[in-house]
């Protein structure tokens, strides 16, 4: 739709025949990321390519890339897909994370409990989200059914963090290596689901550009093109450390589309398309409470409510713990 808005036509590549994003676009392929056939016809139909979901394989990415402009890059899906490159890569830039250990079996989790602490959350290290993959172990007791809920996939051990609050900012990269990004948005899990976006955050001034120049540390050193999401805990000290990286527009960032006059959603079509950035100031502070699961029963409530702005995605069943919508709530207006 931000697309749209642009005079672009976007052409959507989905293995779901009922992909929502279809339903609102000029065109769409319905076939798998391996279909190599499907894949080049794409390709010759559009002019740039980009991705909404980290999980695309790689070698999908390349397979584009060798035909049409492909961002974020096939390396970039890489780095997010897998919790061990993804946290390698950030403290080699010298960004901070939870401590973590890669766990392949019991006597590496035993390890890990003793070097990290017997506190943490055992996640697989691929195709994790929305807490789904994810262990908590209160201590070595939990081990072994941690381990177990892996079914055998590669994991990782990661020390509890005992935040403050949760953060995350919004960043942007264009061709030409400029950088913009939203105000950070203080995020409120409940297990594991992100349910409330409040913006501005609650962290002082120096937390804010530490947290926006750590975001520009990592789009600049992934060389990344398009709109990135990153996740931080913000600790009692004021330390960040970095949870998650989304390669992608990102859900604590869908406040921006009522907030901001330039929303994540079009920062990320002009990144991808080598349009000149957007300026990504917001004009008011603003709350995004998403709709999961049974939650689309409000809608009634919502619709007669002033001032809601409310988005359906039109997904179908309202399974629990399905995303099915939000609704933005703006608040006072940044001078
Ligand atoms: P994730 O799927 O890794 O983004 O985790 C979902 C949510 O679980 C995070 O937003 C946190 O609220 C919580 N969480 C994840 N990892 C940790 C950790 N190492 N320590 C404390 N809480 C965590």
């Amino acid at each position: 739709m931000a697309a749209a808005r642009l005079g672009i036509d976007a052409h959507i590549y989905c293995p779901d025949e009922n992909s929502p994003a279809a339903r609102v676009s000029a065109a769409a392929t319905v076939a798998a990321y391996d279909d190599e056939g499907a894949l080049a016809g794409f390709a010759d139909a559009v002019d740039a390519i980009t991705t909404e979901f980290e999980n695309i394989p790689a070698a999908t990415a390349r397979f584009l890339t060798a035909r049409k402009p492909v961002h974020p890059s096939a390396e970039a899906l890489e780095t997010a897909q897998d919790r061990v490159v993804e946290k390698t890569f950030l403290n080699s830039i010298g960004i901070d994370t939870a401590p973590w250990r890669a766990v392949d079996s019991l006597d590496d989790l035993a390890a890990a409990v003793g070097e990290i602490g017997p506190r943490g959350i055992l996640k697989t290290r691929r195709l994790g989200y929305d807490g789904k993959g994810q262990a908590r172990l209160g201590g070595p007791q939990d081990a072994a059914e941690a381990f177990a809920s892996m079914r055998g996939t590669p994991a990782v051990l990661e020390g509890f963090a005992a935040f403050e609050c949760e953060i995350s900012v919004i960043a942007a990269r264009s061709t030409d290596g400029t950088v913009r990004c939203y105000d950070p948005g203080e995020n409120r899990h409940s297990d594991g689901i992100l349910r409330e976006t409040h913006v501005p955050a609650p962290i002082d001034t120096a937390t804010r550009d530490a947290a926006l120049a750590m975001a520009g540390r990592i789009v600049s050193a992934l060389d990344y093109v398009g709109v990135i999401g990153v996740e931080m805990f913000v600790m009692a000290d004021g330390a960040l450390w970095v949870n998650e990286i989304a390669p992608r527009v990102h859900n604590t960032g869908h406040w921006t589309i009522e907030g901001c006059p330039v929303s994540q959603f079009e920062q990320h079509v002009r990144a991808v398309c080598g349009l000149p950035l957007g300026d990504p100031a917001r004009h008011s502070d603003a709350t995004m409470t998403n709709l999961i699961g049974d939650d689309i029963n409000t809608v009634p409530a919502l619709l007669a409510e002033p001032g809601a702005a409310l988005h359906l995605y039109g997904k179908g069943d309202a399974r629990p713990g399905r995303k099915m919508g939000h609704v933005t709530r703006l608040g006072k207006t940044v001078a």
